[in-house]
């Protein structure tokens, strides 16, 4: 029997537990807030229309460990899914819960939040970032449609790379309703070198990632504003009050309400996420700018 969400049409939230809820819920409204576990909300701007709540569509669509790939729902907790993960002897990459602690970077979160805005990570030096680990998923466009690309083929040649649009897109091009994931052995797994110098729950914090001959002055200069860092993948997590300054081209910082997002693109890069959001998602529906009170 079909079960509709609730607050289909309208502000509220809705939770919809199916690709066909998903689809209706866009098609249904006008302004759709994408939401995964809200743990990067810190880094977002604030949005307003009715909130899609993602972690209904959870859990793991098909493994095949013995070729490291796995499909997931976007609302899979990444905690959860590392533990499955861990029975059959693989993992995503990424430095381990509990050596890390509660960054504020955010955790669990969920899959759909880790691809839509991926933030550097301890091992991204060693293993790559989610951009790497994405093989293909689908896409519940503006129009209510759904598209897939990629597929579960690691050497996938065929037909465009177009996943890797939705890549860091935040939530800008349309819904990440699944995605096909190459998993990394867990034994090879190489340990972090990420140092947390302070307990960040709760914390606001600026990320800045940097060339690696910028790193040590960096940290210097970050002095007591410094929370952790990672020298694998040059990245501070400083406090937002200290200012840091990066040369153009030389690094990127992001900061509480989405600060200094745009200055990880070159000018090019910006010009084609405008014109892909423009082609996607023609009216903006997808995590609009908030409508002013009159
Ligand atoms: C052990 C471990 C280590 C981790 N290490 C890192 C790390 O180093 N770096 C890192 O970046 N993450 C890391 N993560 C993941 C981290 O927890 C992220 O915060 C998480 O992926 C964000 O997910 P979220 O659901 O809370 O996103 P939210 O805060 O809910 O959303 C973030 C943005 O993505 C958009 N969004 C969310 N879901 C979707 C969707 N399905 N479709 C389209 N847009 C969507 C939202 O609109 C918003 O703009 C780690 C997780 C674990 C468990």
């Amino acid at each position: 029997m079909h079960r509709a969400p609730q607050a289909m049409a309208g502000r509220g939230v809705v939770k919809p537990v199916s690709l066909s809820e998903l689809a209706e819920v866009v098609r249904e409204n006008e302004r759709v807030v994408i939401r995964g576990s809200s743990s990067k909300r810190q880094f977002c701007e604030e949005r307003s229309g009715t909130v899609a709540d993602l972690t209904g569509l959870r859990g793991i669509l098909s493994l095949e460990p013995e070729d490291q790939v796995v499909e997931v729902g976007a609302g899979t907790l990444l905690s959860e899914l590392q533990e499955e993960l861990a029975e059959v002897g693989t993992c995503l990459p990424l430095p381990n819960a509990k050596s890390v602690g509660p960054l504020g970077a955010g955790f669990p979160g969920t899959v759909g939040g880790l691809v839509s805005l991926p933030l550097p990570h301890g091992l991204e030096a060693q293993c790559g970032s989610a951009r790497d680990w994405v093989l293909g998923l689908s896409l519940v466009r503006s129009d209510g449609a759904v598209a897939r690309c990629g597929s579960k083929a690691v050497k996938n040649v065929a037909g465009y790379d177009v996943q890797k649009l939705v890549i860091g897109a935040r939530g800008t091009l349309g819904i990440v309703a699944s995605v096909i994931l190459r998993l990394y052995p867990l034994r090879a797994l190489p340990p972090t070198e990420f140092e947390q110098l302070r307990d960040l729950s709760g914390s606001a914090v600026r990320i800045v990632r940097c060339l690696p001959d910028a790193f040590e002055r960096l940290k210097s200069e970050v002095g007591d504003a410094l929370y952790a860092y990672d020298p694998a993948s040059c990245t501070l997590w400083t406090d937002p009050q200290k200012e840091v300054r990066i040369e153009p081209g030389r690094g990127w910082r992001i900061g509480p309400s989405g600060e200094g997002f745009n200055d990880a693109h070159s000018g090019n890069a910006s010009e084609l996420a405008r014109r892909t959001r423009l082609a996607l998602d023609p009216l903006g529906k997808f995590n609009p700018e908030p409508v002013e009170a009159k």
